[in-house]
């Protein structure tokens, strides 16, 4: 009951599809969905956040309609994408904070309460009135990964999330995203971002043509990528 259930799930932009009925079910805690630009991912991410609703078939969430639960998603699913500087809507740390909280219910001096414990339990108390404006790139995606963690989703998704950080950067954040005990779903067309999947979903033009352990899943697609001379799987050509 606690996994993610695609059953038939089509999504079509304008009479063009972009998923053509996609059937998963998803019960691992590291799972990894690869493929080049344009091959349906991140439309695959928004479903199961329920930021659009399918054109076709269903999608359970913990047993919950992701697009017409959204309350009981905005507790079930957290999601971190690529770039902070999108996801990021206040002036300062402690109110970026305390929004998600404030979202969920809870009063303002209980949110801010939690916000400052979780501050001072990260060794960074004296950012709470910090311009988010003065932070670093890989500050900025551990302020977002905060603010997604103290809402205790069971799932976290992750769009891309290495790829606007430099490389120590990259390595503090993957030891961090492991440690985690949360269910994560993690985007990417870099097959390295998600080598340490318990299992891999390959999708290509709106399709999984590939699913299993990462191993196998990802020399099959790194095979395909040099094949097509696309050695970085990072050409946009579309679905
Ligand atoms: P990925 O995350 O793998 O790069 P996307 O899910 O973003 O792929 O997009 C898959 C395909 O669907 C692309 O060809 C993209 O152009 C198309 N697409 C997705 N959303 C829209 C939209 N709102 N309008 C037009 N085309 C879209």
């Amino acid at each position: 009951m606690d996994g993610i259930e695609f059953s038939g799930v089509q999504y079509a932009v304008q009479g063009k599809p972009v998923l053509h009925g996609i059937t998963l079910s998803l019960h691992e805690r590291r799972i990894g969905i690869v493929g080049r630009n344009g091959s349906g991912k991140t439309t695959l991410l928004r479903l199961m956040a329920g930021l659009l609703a399918p054109t076709g078939g269903t999608i359970r969430v913990a047993g919950v309609d992701p697009a017409v639960d959204r309350k009981a998603m905005l507790r079930a699913i957290g999601i971190l994408f690529q770039n902070p500087d999108h996801q990021i809507i206040f002036p300062t740390v402690e109110e970026e904070l305390a929004f998600g909280l404030r979202q969920l219910g809870l009063r303002a001096g209980e949110a801010t309460a939690r916000v400052r414990t979780c501050l001072a339990a990260e060794g960074r108390a004296h950012w709470a009135a910090a311009p988010v404006t003065a932070l670093s790139q890989g500050q900025k995606q551990w302020l977002c990964l905060m603010a997604v963690l103290l809402m205790e989703p069971a799932t976290l998704l992750l769009d891309e999330p290495f790829a606007a950080l430099d490389l120590p950067t990259q390595a503090r954040l993957s030891r961090r995203l492991a440690s985690l005990p949360q269910r994560l779903v993690t985007i990417s067309h870099d097959p390295q971002a998600v080598a340490g999947c318990d299992r891999v979903i390959w999708l290509e033009a709106g399709r999984v043509v590939g699913d299993g352990a990462a191993a196998w899943v990802l020399e099959e697609f790194r095979a395909e990528m040099a094949r097509r001379g696309d050695s970085d799987a990072d050409t946009d050509l579309g679905a």
